[in-house]
């Protein structure tokens, strides 16, 4: 049985009929752990030792210096800097003698490739996410309301669309499993369809011969793909 603490807000998500359900939460979720990293987080200790630790990815890094927070952010890379540095030991002064064979194995080659690669916020909001559709997927096999729901939200996004099939295929029973993609393909399919064919009617209006039709909804194709590509 999947822990079911985020029921309530995935019908929230799911009431609004508005883009993807499940972007939404993220955009919640993002702006929630922006607020925690420069607030509370900051200052508990073990959560701090965490964020010297896992660092931040370019794009959190952005946010955080859009924030209004500049002592906070400072205070977070000051004992960040600490821990970088240890990732850059400084070599031996140079004595002329011949130079020795690095050690094998893990180095710091991994140890930095570890710091560029990981972010606090983006494993915060990564955990998150994998419980949402861990709970999507519980509310679809056990509330009929919620498979209607479903099936009348404009669409789901492709990066929500595999997380709720990868955790349907762990944990649903393969005939479930198989139902709940036929309903996903069904819903995602629709939206192709009409995303297709704005973007479709976009390209056309670049040709001379239709400069003088006006566009319509097809203007933000481009836009709207965008939204169920990413
Ligand atoms: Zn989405
Ligand atoms: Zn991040």
């Amino acid at each position: 049985m999947p822990e079911k603490i985020f029921t309530i807000p995935i019908n929230e998500a799911m009431d609004r009929y508005d883009g993807c359900p499940l972007c939404h939460l993220r955009a919640k979720l993002e702006e929630d752990n922006l607020k925690y990293a420069l607030g509370a987080a900051m200052m508990e200790p073990d959560v701090r030792i965490e964020m010297n630790r896992l660092g931040f990815c370019p794009r959190h890094f952005d946010d955080m210096f859009a924030a209004k927070n500049k002592l906070a952010l400072a205070l977070i890379l000051e004992s960040h800097l600490d821990e970088v540095s240890a990732l850059f030991p400084q070599p031996e002064p140079d004595t002329g003698k011949k130079r020795k064979k690095p050690p094998k194995g893990a180095d710091e080659a991994d140890d930095v490739t570890r710091l560029a690669d990981s972010c606090f916020i983006c494993s915060r909001i990564k955990g998150t996410v994998r419980r949402y559709y861990s709970n999507f997927v519980y509310l679809w096999d056990s509330d009929t309301a919620f498979r209607e729901k479903m099936a009348s939200q404009p669409f789901i996004c492709v990066t929500d669309a595999a997380g709720i099939l990868r955790a349907a295929k762990a944990e649903l029973k393969p005939v479930s499993y198989a139902e709940l993609k036929d309903a996903l393909n069904i819903l995602v399919g629709k939206h192709i369809a009409s995303v297709k064919s704005d973007v479709t009617k976009y390209c056309q209006s670049f040709d001379y011969r239709n400069a003088d039709k006006p566009l319509g909804e097809e203007k933000n194709s481009v836009e709207k793909a965008i939204k169920f590509l990413r």
